[in-house]
Parts: C-alpha cells; structure tokens; sequence
C-alpha cells in the first residue's frame, strides 16, 4: 500500500516514510492510496477465525510489499496479544469490547501496531535512507490522558526508542497519572505545570525546530500517523466475519468519536470490500462533525470539558482523513454516515439503564455509542423486523478506568482489572517543568541529545 497527502496524490511514499515522518512534505495528512481488494481474505475467514488470525491475514494484505508476509504476521501477532470480544447487549446491538489491551483502552490497538511496526523497521538492516533510516529515535507526545499511556505502554522496552510524555499536572486522573509515571526504563513522564494546550505548544514548536528535530531524532506517534490507523481497520474487520452472530446481515457500526481516528479505519476497511451498512458518528457535545454533516458545514471550535473527556475534541485532526475518504463530497459522506450528539445527561442515563437492564458496566465513552445507536433504531419503529439494523458498538474504555463516573450513574463500581490494581500500587517517576520551550529543549537535549 502506498501513502499521499490529498493535495498532491501524484507524490506517493512507502509505508515506511509515512510511519516516520507523520505528515506530508506539504503539511496535509497522508491518505491510502487505495484499498487492498481484502475480498478473497475475508472470504476464507468465519466465525471460528480468531482475532490474531484475522489480523494477520489483513495485515499482511496492507503491509505488503513493505513488510512480507512472515514479517507482518508477526508484528500483527505480538502487538494483539489480548483478546477481541464481541458480546451481545440486545436484540440489535453488539458491543465490540477493545478495551481488553494493556492500558484498557482501544488506543492500545493503534499504538501496539505503531511501536512494533517502527521497532521492526528501525532494526532493518535494508532501511536505506530518508525518514526512518536512523538508528535511534525520541518519541515526542503530549497527552491529556488515554493516548499518553497507550503510547507509553506500547513503546516501553523498545529496542532503539525512548519516549517522552508531556502532560498537564493535575489535569489527569489519578489512575491515567499512575499509568503514564510508573513504567521507567525508556518512557520519561515529564509533568509540565500548565494546560494540556500548554503540552501541545510545546510538541509542536520543538517539531517546528528542524535542528533539535534531527539531533534528537524526533518522532511522533499521534493519531494522524497511519501506523496508528491501519490497525483500526482491522477489528471492524473482524467484527464482520461473525456471520452467524451478526445474523447474515451487513451491520452498522457506531463508534463514540472525538479526534476522528477511529471512524475513518471503519470506512477504509468498507471501501476494500467489507460488508457494511453504515456508520454512526457519535460525539458529546463537541459535535461539529455531526453539525458537518447536518449542514455541509465544517466550523471548529474550542473544545467544552464533558465526561467523555478522550472526545473533548473542537478541531478532530482526523476530519480531513473522513472527508478524503469521501472524494471531499460532503453529500456522500453524509450518505453513508449518520451523525448523533449525545448529552452528558443522556450518557449517565444510558450508563444507568445498560446496567439495570443487562448487568453491564459500561464507561462514559462507549455510552455515547449506544446512546447514538439506541436512537437510530428507535428511528426505525416503523419497519419490519428484518428491514431494521444490526449495530456493532465500539466499547472503547473499560469501565473501571471511569470509576467516578460508574458510581454516580449506577450507584457502585466495577472491579478493576489487575493491570490497573498494580499500576495504582507502583510509584511514579517524573520529570517537572514548566511551559517556557527553552527549558523543554535543555532538558531534552541532556537526556538524549
Ligand atoms: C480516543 C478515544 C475515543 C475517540 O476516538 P477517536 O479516534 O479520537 O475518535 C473514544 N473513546 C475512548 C475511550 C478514547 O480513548
């Protein structure tokens, strides 16, 4: 598969110049250049197929000729070593659990690819020369929470990489905190005493400054990077191999969205051949892409704190990436996606009813999914019964990283899984700083430079 940005598609790079250098030569997103025809594979794969075969087979399909088979099977099979579960909620919704990872969020999924797909390819001894051709880079994040420790995560112990965190102090909770401070070895948390847009500022300049870029080997792992998307693709992918469960019908699948990642995965893995009806679009109250797709209107806006706080997101950086997906055709985009905005009401109320109803826990996130998804079919009364969808709902946090908020729907709380029990134990190890960019560029230059 090869990779472009929209505004030039003539220029295309290999994966790997995309996996290393983020963003285009002239600024703009790298897209996939088509689509593996994933037909035959998909074909061959049923209900019996697991989630690591499944992944394989697709991964070696994209990675090709970039990684070969053996190569691709192998990255695919160490970076998912958890399990994909698909558990029935209802009648009509599915819920299609990716919170099985190491930080009990779907980000492990993207950031699992991304490290092992630069480990491999960093050790290659054929790299060549261009982006990537180094032998030892910085990993450079700022995070307001889940992305931080997934990348964390991900990245610890890697041959060739250290990892560098910037996050807002008392800005994180005290679990996502403990996940980010606690690894030691190559991840360096530096807790900054300012804003997550203070963190970002930060990011951005020492990116912009072309000399401590190449001296430190600067790299970037945010969701933009097509190492972190390709994967996502990879578990609507499997979700349609359930035939039976899925009762022979293309489903609809409703992701709780925020920067944009996650949904333009789903549409891509359509576009080589998926069975798929549709795509709901849920967000809280940052909706300015359900507002798009109401309006053909596209307005950003600075972001409002909700308790789907991973989608507290004003500008999604991803936007771009969807649109593309469309040709830039707002009346096509909006076609196939259907846009719901769910209320920080109407999530505690989902919260509630899920468990009353069914004894599922279920986070704030994955709440705004079902919420969307329940009005979808209520807007479906009218039709016979084989007629209405089938939805598949990305649960992407565990309940218990949003034990806060559980209680205050459902009066009580989650039993933490023993990975978060035995970070919460451990003690942090930061490095403090304030917003000044100078400070940052001393601090970085004397650890790794
Ligand atoms: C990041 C995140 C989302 C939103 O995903 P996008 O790809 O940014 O749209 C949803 N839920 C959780 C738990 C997240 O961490």
């Amino acid at each position: 598969m090869r990779f472009a940005s929209r505004a030039d598609p003539a220029h295309s790079v290999a994966f790997r110049e995309a996996l290393f250098s983020g963003l285009a030569p002239d600024g703009g997103l790298y897209h996939p250049v088509g689509f593996p025809d994933l037909g035959p594979a998909f074909a061959r794969m049923d209900d019996g197929t697991s989630f690591a075969e499944c992944a394989a087979v697709v991964a070696a399909a994209i990675l090709a000729p970039d990684l070969d088979a053996r190569r691709a099977r192998q990255l695919a099979s160490q970076a998912f070593d958890f399990p994909v579960t698909l558990r029935r909620l209802d009648e009509r919704i599915l819920l299609l659990e990716l919170f099985h990872g190491p930080t009990c969020a779907f980000k492990d999924f993207g950031a699992r690819f991304l490290a092992g797909a630069m480990e491999d390819l960093l050790t290659d001894r054929d790299a060549g020369t261009g982006a990537g051709a180094r032998s030892r880079i910085l990993i450079l994040v700022a995070t307001s929470g889940d992305t931080g420790s997934a990348v964390a995560h991900a990245f610890a112990g890697r041959a060739n990489i250290d990892v560098a965190i910037l996050y807002p102090a008392g800005r994180v909770s005290d679990l996502q905190e403990k996940q980010l401070t606690t690894l030691g070895g190559n991840v360096h948390a530096f807790q900054v005493a300012g804003s997550f847009d203070d963190c970002q500022r930060l990011a951005k300049e020492a990116f912009r400054e072309a000399r401590l870029r190449d001296r430190l080997g600067l790299t970037s792992a945010n969701s933009i990077n097509v190492g972190r998307l390709l994967p996502q693709s990879l578990y609507y992918i499997f979700a349609a191999t359930r035939r039976a469960e899925l009762g022979g019908t293309p489903p609809v699948f409703g992701g709780p969205s925020g920067n944009f990642g996650n949904l333009p995965a789903g549409v891509s893995a359509g576009r080589g051949g998926l069975p798929v009806r549709g795509f709901i679009a849920a967000t809280n109250v940052n909706d300015v892409v359900p507002a798009y797709l109401a309006s053909g209107l596209f307005s950003p806006r600075a972001s409002v704190g909700t308790l789907s706080n991973a989608m507290d997101v004003g500008d999604p950086s991803n936007f771009e990436r969807l649109l593309g997906a469309f040709g830039g055709e707002w009346s096509a985009m909006a076609a196939r996606i259907e846009g719901k905005t769910v209320s920080d009401e109407k999530t505690l109320q989902t919260m509630e009813r899920v468990y009353r109803d069914h004894g599922v826990f279920i986070d704030p996130h994955t709440a705004v999914g079902i919420a969307a998804a329940q009005e979808h079919l209520a807007a479906q009364g009218g039709l016979s019964p084989e007629r209405r969808s089938q939805l598949v709902v990305l649960a992407t946090a565990h309940p218990a990283k949003f034990a806060d908020t559980v209680r205050r729907a459902t009066g009580t709380v989650p039993d933490m899984p023993e990975r978060l029990a035995r970070c919460l134990r451990l003690s942090p190890r930061v490095v403090r700083i304030g917003t000044d960019f100078q400070e940052l560029c001393r601090r970085l230059l004397d650890m790794f430079g």
